[in-house]
């Protein structure tokens, strides 16, 4: 298997090496479906004969809540049984080992996998299937209980979920636009790129100057746009690509600390290494 190397982030001077190195992060439903979550796309994507297509939009909402919500709880119930996977506890590492405010996670998946392995710094994109809203007053919360066939607030008005359905506007923009723009390495993991505004993500990063890299069970759509691609499942690849990230900072600090300063030569080493 391909593991990014120390020469990697030495050599050409491709990746900026150091803790405050900028790191944005998009993960998409490959990283979720090794958890068990169906992704519904590609063959066989279908919930009760229907695409997702049919079922996640506001048009649908309105001619039929309750059966949206039906769609909607049988997800909300799959992410109780689903546990985070070792590409999830990866990205939770890389973001530990770099200085707070470096790293940033966009992810496209509305489970809470990446959460609740840890990840501190996590911008849910399409929304969350944890969070409810009212159609009326605007309120959201987090709901993780089983819900009736067709909740309502407060205010008396039917809840939706917290999720961007199809045809509406992602969250976080722009929040996520000035991110891309300042990142140093842009990883993209679990996805192929088909769905926008997301998948015009790599091509902001990489014009903005950052290093890019690809986690994904099939080839990019875009493959020119990256520098680096690792073909195979997230859960396998991320976690010791991120070990070579951790062990390449590693090396560079210690050879950062031997290296004479100043002009100043530092004393012989003491034999034994001690001092
Ligand atoms: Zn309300």
């Amino acid at each position: 298997m391909a593991t990014l190397a120390p020469d990697v982030l030495q050599g050409r001077g491709a990746l900026p090496a150091g803790r405050d190195t900028r790191v944005v992060v998009l993960s998409g439903a490959g990283i979720s479906a090794e958890s068990g979550l169906p992704t519904f796309r590609g063959d066989g994507g279908l919930w009760e004969g229907m695409r997702p297509e049919e079922v996640a939009t506001p048009e649908a909402f309105r001619r039929d809540p309750a059966l949206v919500w039906r769609f909607y709880e049988a997800r909300r119930r799959a992410l109780d049984a689903a546990v985070p996977n070792a590409a999830h506890r990866a990205l939770v590492d890389l973001e530990r080992a770099l200085t707070p405010g470096s790293f940033a996670l966009i992810t496209q998946n509305v489970d809470d996998l990446h959460q609740r392995a840890g990840s501190q710094t996590v911008f849910p994109m399409h929304g969350e299937l944890r969070k409810v809203r009212c159609t009326a007053c605007g309120a959201f919360e987090e709901r993780r209980e089983e819900l009736p066939a067709l909740p309502t607030c407060d205010c008396g008005a039917v809840l939706r979920p917290h999720v961007v359905w199809f045809g509406e506007t992602p969250l976080f923009l722009d929040r996520i636009t000035p991110l891309l723009r300042r990142a140093q390495v842009f990883l993209v993991v679990g996805t192929s790129g088909h769905v926008y505004p997301a998948a015009g993500f790599i091509f902001e990063a990489r014009a903005a100057g950052a290093w890019t890299v690809g986690v994904n069970v099939e080839e990019a759509e875009a493959d020119w746009a990256y520098d680096a691609f690792h073909l195979g499942k997230a859960g396998s690849v991320l976690p010791e690509l991120v070990r070579g990230w951790l062990k390449a900072l590693l090396v560079i600090e210690m050879q950062e600390a031997l290296r004479p300063h100043d002009g100043v030569t530092r004393g012989e080493a003491t034999p034994g290494g001690a001092s």
